[in-house]
């Protein structure tokens, strides 16, 4: 595509042509220093890049396509929302969480100044018209997950068309009951929107797409536990982030050819950093796109990241939906049965969390945990403390960041970090 093509395309999609060539230019700069300035990159990694250089230019002229074809987009913030049932209803899903402090002025005129920056940021997006996703959404998928969330999606129901889906507090029989009747409602508003019927047989086809998409981050997870690293932790984030944008199908064979690539170089013994080289975890908040600052910090202060215990990590991932049921109520049931296992910090209690974090600790051979927290995030700052001390007990040495969005805390924040490592080496 031409840069007159992507502008006429911004243009239709009514953004702030402006704003938004701003945030490109700060994207691509940031992208290049973080991303490009690494060593020993894996050859798929030209896929992510090509994928990101064209984050708001082919991707979304091939949404602008399937839209003229009649499909519909829906856009989501969290890891609950099925994509099974999206794609069953032939709708294309992508995801909407922000991550760039940008936005910000407009945004606190719609919700509270002391509210995490991940909701200002998706709030800032949409009042500033910066992300032509968000605009090319004929469909907005909030849920009840935590407070800050909850409240802003009231404010943020006026721009956009909105359905919000109850996600339960809690794990009995009764929430995992309730979660399902959300399942039938969010399948009857994408029925409406779509005019498509779900059936046993278009789940079934849905579910088989997201499970090997599943099934492709996990194995790549997994590779991740050889000495030396076969890839960065920046990497690695990025592909997490990248699976709530690109087309699900050409995504997993991209992340299976990288994986290939990733057991070849396993095999020679090689990696992007040195043997012994200090392992850490990192844990906590999701990082979406282009939050990428902690885990810029932690590798080029001679650590480097083996796994994310987060939604855009681990969370999303560890859990495949059964695909054994025939009919479409058994299937609704596995989905509900599925989606219940994730251990978000809104649940109560949610000590699977911290068992899940001990194990991928032990076999990721991870040296340390860092545990990060968005600023305002109460979930998460709450069971930072938990995880410390059961990190404590488990002999796996911690340390919790609390921060936003901004650099202005980088140097310090780095300070921390390679103090940390220090004491790993
Ligand atoms: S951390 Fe919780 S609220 Fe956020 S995306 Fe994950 S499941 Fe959803
Ligand atoms: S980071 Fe915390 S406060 Fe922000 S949306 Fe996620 S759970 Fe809510």
């Amino acid at each position: 595509m031409t840069d007159a093509a992507h502008a006429a395309m911004w243009e239709r999609l009514d953004l702030d042509i402006e704003a938004h060539d701003a945030l490109l230019a700060v994207l691509g700069k940031f992208y290049g220093d973080i991303y490009l300035s690494q060593q020993g990159r894996l050859k798929g990694a030209e896929y992510l890049d090509f994928v990101l250089s064209e984050v708001h230019g082919l991707r979304i002229k091939e949404i602008q396509d399937a839209k003229a074809a009649g499909k519909k987009v829906v856009g989501t913030f969290c890891v609950f929302v099925p994509e099974e049932l999206t794609l069953a209803a032939g709708a294309l899903q992508v995801g909407l969480c922000a991550g760039a402090k940008a936005g910000t002025e407009k945004a606190e005129t719609l919700v509270p100044r002391g509210t995490c920056d991940l909701i200002k940021s998706f709030v800032g997006f949409k009042l500033a018209r910066l992300c032509p996703y968000t605009e090319s959404c004929d469909l907005v998928v909030g849920e009840t997950t935590c407070d800050g969330k909850k409240k802003a999606y009231e404010a943020f129901g006026e721009h956009v068309n909105m359905h919000v889906m109850e996600v339960p507090q809690c794990k009995g029989p009764c929430d995992v009951d309730l979660f399902r009747a959300e399942l039938v409602r969010y399948k009857d508003a994408l029925e409406a929107l779509t005019g498509n019927t779900i059936t046993a047989a278009s789940l079934a086809a849905a579910t088989r797409r997201v499970n090997a998409k599943r099934q492709a981050l996990q194995r790549l997870a997994k590779l991740r536990a050889a000495d030396p690293a076969p890839i960065s932790g920046r990497d690695a984030l990025l592909v997490n982030q990248i699976s709530f944008y690109d087309d699900p199908d050409r995504f997993t064979a991209k992340v299976n050819e990288l994986c290939d690539e990733m057991e070849a170089r396993i095999a020679k013994g090689e990696g992007v950093a040195p043997k012994g080289t200090p392992r850490l975890l990192l844990a906590g908040c999701p990082m979406a796109v282009p939050n990428w600052k902690l885990p810029y910090l932690i590798e080029s202060s001679g650590a480097v990241i083996v796994g994310e215990e987060s939604c855009i990590g681990e969370r999303n991932t560890r859990d495949l939906t059964d695909e054994t049921p025939a009919d479409l109520e058994a299937m609704l049931d596995a989905l509900a049965a599925r989606y219940m296992k994730i251990d978000c910090a809104c649940f109560t209690p949610n000590d699977e969390r911290l068992a899940h974090i001990a194990a991928m600790a032990r076999e990721l051979k991870a040296d340390g945990v860092v545990h990060y927290g968005l600023l305002f995030c109460q979930p998460y700052a709450n069971e930072a403390m938990k995880v410390g001390k059961a990190m404590e007990a488990a002999g796996v040495p911690y340390l919790a960041i609390e921060t936003d969005y901004g650099m202005e805390d980088a140097g310090q924040l780095k300070t921390r970090v390679e103090a940390f490592v220090e004491t790993l080496s």
